[in-house]
């Protein structure tokens, strides 16, 4: 394995994607793929997003040797998928990955003089345009380093690759997990990699192995009909903000951290401490400053955010706060989250809240659950995160950040646990990209980078993904208990 990475045709593989960038044409396909309006969320750019899967992606993978078609979607009829294979021996190992064709609103009006979503502007080195970080800019990236490796290796890889593209995931992933499960045959490989979110810092080529889950939940304090004069009747009334106050501040403490155990996550375990250990939170110039005292108490920024739970209150609302009057409200409503790692309790967040609710006597707080999503992690002590780290380090000569799994969310447990793969994320954006703002953008020096990292990476699964697959399923079918816990949320 060490040998075959001094050879000429991993260097030439990295060679030939980095002359993709550098010939311009990395860019003017990023620009092509920019200016479908794809805006999942507005119901109006229906075709513009049917549109990126069969006029575009469609017809870029079919050059690499790819057949793709279109799955329609049951759960949202505007965001179709698209799935499409390169079969080149079905004895051969398969990768399975993923991009999504969707971005949030343009904004159009918002973006800085001189700016707009649907073109990107190039200024030094950012390329300014609405999905050029988040996903099209990952997925071109991940495109044109597949075809390097081919031309690399005269026309083969030396495995299978099947891909799912999504057009919902800025809609929060309708449908995608019922797809899979409705094409697991279709979509069974041995490994799942891809590209979405950050670097941890813009220079620092990263590796994360799943992400945080959520729970998303009301919290309602409905006392009475109509709103009470607060002279007439203040201090006789029960004041449904105030209540619902002194019930959020028994939920977490003056300094954030949970007081709920049910909403504690399990102790941080060796390896993922280890890999956090040189990981700094916000090292970008346009991140806010950390509060050191903020969070649970003896853990670094870094695991507080990585590898510990945060519960966050969204929005809370009482009376009228844009004309308040001189009344005591009938009822206050805050809207929160559970941000949780692996290992939490999280399918029962409701009952453990109603519980301790119950418990201090705060009975006219309802509790309701919206939304839970799971968290996921590869273990990273599996073989899948040793080689793809080496092949992330020779490409690059750099030390990959390894982060066990995200702090926000990523649609992984899709991967993780409907089709049970082992998920690799490399992304390609950096933390200041202004994903989902105005002014969005790439860094051209991290996808010139990225293309090197990702045609390495598409190279020594040619080498090493039969040996990979093996070692992986040995580990999987020794250990005691495949399927933690965890593993059954939804
Ligand atoms: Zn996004």
């Amino acid at each position: 394995m060490k040998e075959s990475r001094q050879t000429g045709s991993r260097q030439t593989a990295i060679d030939r994607a980095l002359r993709v960038y550098d010939s311009g044409q990395f860019l003017g396909d990023l620009q092509r793929r920019v200016s479908f309006r794809t805006e999942s969320q507005n119901p109006a750019q229906a075709d513009a997003v049917r549109a990126y899967l069969t006029d575009e992606v469609a017809p870029s993978l079919a050059p690499l040797g790819f057949t793709s078609r279109i799955v329609e979607n049951a759960a949202a009829a505007r965001a179709p998928f698209l799935i499409a294979e390169r079969i080149e021996d079905p004895a051969l190992p398969t990768v399975l990955t993923y991009g999504h064709g969707d971005v949030v609103r343009g904004y159009d009006e918002q973006w800085r003089e001189g700016l707009a979503p649907w073109t990107i502007t190039v200024e030094g080195d950012r390329w300014y345009g609405r999905g050029t970080a988040d996903n099209k800019g990952q997925h071109s990236v991940n495109f044109a380093a597949l075809g390097a490796v081919l031309d690399a290796r005269g026309g083969k890889l030396g495995y299978n690759v099947k891909l799912i593209f999504e057009t919902g995931e800025e809609i929060g992933s309708p449908g995608l997990d019922a797809v899979c499960a409705a094409h697991r045959e279709a979509l069974a490989a041995d490994v799942f990699i891809a590209s979405d979110g950050p670097r941890v810092l813009a220079e620092r080529p990263t590796l994360f192995l799943g992400s945080r889950g959520g729970v998303a939940f009301e919290l309602l304090v409905d006392l009475r009909k109509g709103a009470h004069h607060s002279g007439n009747w203040g201090g006789a009334l029960r004041n449904p903000a105030i209540v619902l106050s002194h019930a959020i501040a028994s939920l977490v403490d003056r300094r954030g951290a949970i007081a709920v155990d049910g909403l504690r996550p399990p102790p941080i375990s060796a390896s993922v401490r280890e890999a956090l250990a040189d990981i700094v939170l916000g090292g970008d110039e346009d991140a806010p400053a950390i509060d050191p005292d903020w969070g649970e108490p003896g853990l670094t920024p870094t695991e507080r955010v990585i590898a510990w739970n945060t519960l966050e209150v969204l929005a809370f609302k009482a009376g009228n706060p844009d004309a308040p009057v001189n009344a005591i409200p009938p009822m206050a409503k805050a809207t929160c989250q559970l941000r949780f790692v692996v290992g939490t309790d999280a399918e029962r967040a409701g009952e453990h809240l109603e519980a301790h609710f119950a418990r201090l006597g705060f009975d006219d707080v309802k509790v309701r659950v919206t939304q839970i999503s799971a968290a996921t992690r590869l273990d990273p002590n599996d073989a899948w995160v040793h080689w793809a780290l080496e092949s992330l380090r020779a490409s690059t000569d750099k030390k990959p950040a390894l982060l066990p799994n995200l702090g926000g969310t990523v649609p992984n447990d899709v991967f993780a646990y409907t089709l049970g793969l082992p998920t690799l994320w490399v992304p390609h954006s950096y933390p200041a990209c202004a994903q989902h703002a105005p002014n969005e953008h790439l860094l051209g020096s991290v996808a010139r980078e990225a293309l090197a990292v990702m045609a390495g990476l598409w190279w020594d699964l040619g080498e090493d993904a039969a040996r990979l697959a093996s070692t992986h399923a040995q580990a999987q079918s020794q250990a005691q208990a495949p399927q933690s816990s965890d593993a059954v949320l939804q």
